[in-house]
């Protein structure tokens, strides 16, 4: 039987790497990867649980290739990720022609399920224990994950990489299904993320993302000496090849003066913090159990914009959390506006089963009042972007450039434009057609990708990002792709800048 396979990834950047991690173990095991659900004799859904309306995506999706299944009985449909942790067997109930089901701890076990379905042993499951169900550090074990094994020819682009340092959650924020889906916190040991990077870097990657769910609480204790994400900075930053580091999601409490003068004195990581505030009201952040004030965070910004003065900082926030007055919101938006992020993910508080919000709060928020909040505050970071963006017109900026924008890879895609055929290999894809760094849960798109072909001289837009982490777009050609280039910002709006290759002019004298 032919082994052909297709796989969705919705959610963060975690997921993006797992997809990528699992389809290099499958490769090894002799299949091939195919653009459609259709073309494909295996279908993997890689799934979020951090929203209701994630999972409604991925049932609906599962809904869909029911016929499929009947039609062909033969096609293995697979879960994998945080909902197959989070839901295990009720999916099996939900959608009965799924045949697997793997947690985001089990994906190594993959292929040898794969197997077994394909031997006609029946439906697999495999998922990592739950929190209450052992000791923590056997619980913590059945959570590790794959990380070594890397394929560059399923990420966005060869030069950039994302790189888990740190499993797993234990901040138990109350809104937050993450420790359950993901397990224990975990730092992984410095030797295996060093010799990670340096096989990125021997691939001809030039930009890594370091991951964890709050990546600046990283610590790994070793004979007696503890590696903190400072240390390990310092390290990576030593790796030949590798030009650019950065690091998400950052824990406000961990935002230290150490680290901030570590980022401060390593050129090569990016002057860009994501670190979520969640919201601008003490009484929320006390029901969120977030572990920080307004006062706690605004410390924080100052100690940023002290010590990294150009740095671009960016959040996420949460509207209609249980008991949000619009006392409350209106607090959540002075505190937008006195910290002008780059740009800030905008969530609806969605009640998650197995947290403490779900046991011990009312979701009591009105749907069209967290409609309405999550439109105002969207508004007001996004002029708070166009004017700080604007700021940079006519300065020069340093871009690493990823590919064509999107514009560009939807214009291609016109019948009958040149650079036809477009290989759609299934990775995240930016507002601007660059893969984003910041994915915000299910709203990751993996769908669009790579152009294989066509005129690499040909003149399209390209796109990439400043150190600070801003998207860039200007006219170019494919051959840029992987380069740094200095572009001169012509124009910006809230989410863009655009600019023009910084052209060196020759002065002939004499003549
Ligand atoms: N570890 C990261 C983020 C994990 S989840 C951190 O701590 O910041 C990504 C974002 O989804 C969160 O920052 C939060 O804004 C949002 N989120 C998490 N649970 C949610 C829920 N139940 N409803 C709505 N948004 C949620
Ligand atoms: Fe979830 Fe809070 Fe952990 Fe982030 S820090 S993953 S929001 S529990």
């Amino acid at each position: 039987m032919s082994k052909r396979v297709y796989i969705k990834t919705v959610g963060c950047q975690m997921n993006v790497l797992d997809s990528e991690m699992v389809i290099a173990d499958l490769k090894r095991h002799g299949y091939t990867v195919v653009d459609s659900a259709k073309e494909a004799d295996t279908v993997l859904y890689n799934t979020c649980s951090v929203r209701e309306h994630a999972e409604e995506k991925v049932y609906s999706a599962l809904g869909k290739l029911r016929e499929a299944k009947e039609r062909n009985p033969e096609k293995t449909i697979g879960v994998m990720g945080c909902m197959a942790q989070k839901d295990q067997k009720v999916i099996f109930q939900r959608a009965p022609y799924v045949d697997l089901v793997v947690g985001p701890g089990q994906l190594h076990t993959i292929p040898e399920l794969l197997g077994k379905v394909r031997a006609g042993q029946g439906r697999q499951m495999a998922v990592s224990m739950s929190r209450k169900d052992g000791k923590q550090s056997v619980v913590a074990r059945s959570h590790e994950t794959f990380d070594p094994l890397r394929d560059p020819a399923m990420r966005p682009t060869p030069f950039q990489a994302y790189l888990r340092i740190q499993i797993g959650c234990d901040k138990f924020c109350t809104y937050c299904v993450v420790p359950n889906t993901r397990g224990p916190e975990q730092g992984r040991p410095p030797t295996q993320i060093l010799a990670e990077a340096r096989v990125l870097a021997d691939q001809g990657c030039r930009e890594i993302t370091l991951l964890g769910q709050t990546v600046n609480s990283y610590r790994f204790d070793e004979d007696g000496r503890t590696t903190d994400l400072s240390s390990l900075l310092m390290r990576l930053h030593e790796v030949d090849g590798i030009d650019r580091i950065k690091f998400v999601t950052n824990y406000p409490k961990d935002m230290t003066e150490r680290l901030l003068t570590t980022v401060r004195d390593l050129p090569k990581c990016s002057p860009y913090l994501h670190v979520p505030a969640q919201s601008g009201s003490d009484d929320v952040l006390r029901r969120m159990k977030r572990g920080y004030t307004v006062a706690d965070y605004l410390d924080m910004m100052e100690r940023i914009e002290r010590i990294l003065p150009d740095a671009a900082i960016s959040s996420d926030f949460i509207v209609g959390f249980c008991g949000e007055t619009e006392e409350d919101f209106r607090k959540t938006i002075r505190l937008a506006e006195r910290c002008r992020f780059k740009n800030s993910f905008i969530f609806q508080y969605s009640v998650r089963g197995g947290t403490k919000a779900a046991e011990r709060l009312s979701d009591d928020v009105p749907r069209e009042i967290k409609a309405r909040r999550n439109n105002e505050l969207l508004a007001i970071q996004d002029a708070i972007a166009k004017e700080d963006n604007q700021k940079l017109i006519g300065t020069e900026v340093d871009v690493l450039v990823e590919g064509p924008s999107k514009r560009a890879l939807r214009d291609l895609t016109k019948p009958g434009q040149p650079g036809e055929p477009i290989q759609v290999i299934g990775v995240p894809v930016g507002d601007n057609g660059g893969p984003r760094n910041n994915v915000p849960h299910e709203e990751a798109r993996v769908e669009e990708a790579r152009v294989e072909e066509g005129d690499d001289s040909q003149l399209i837009q390209m796109t990439g990002r400043t150190h600070c982490d801003r998207i860039v777009v200007f006219d170019g050609n494919r051959r840029q792709a992987g380069q740094m280039m200095s572009i001169v910002v012509d124009d910006a709006s809230s989410h863009t800048l655009v600019g023009r290759v910084k052209t060196v002019e020759v002065v002939t004298i004499g003549v």
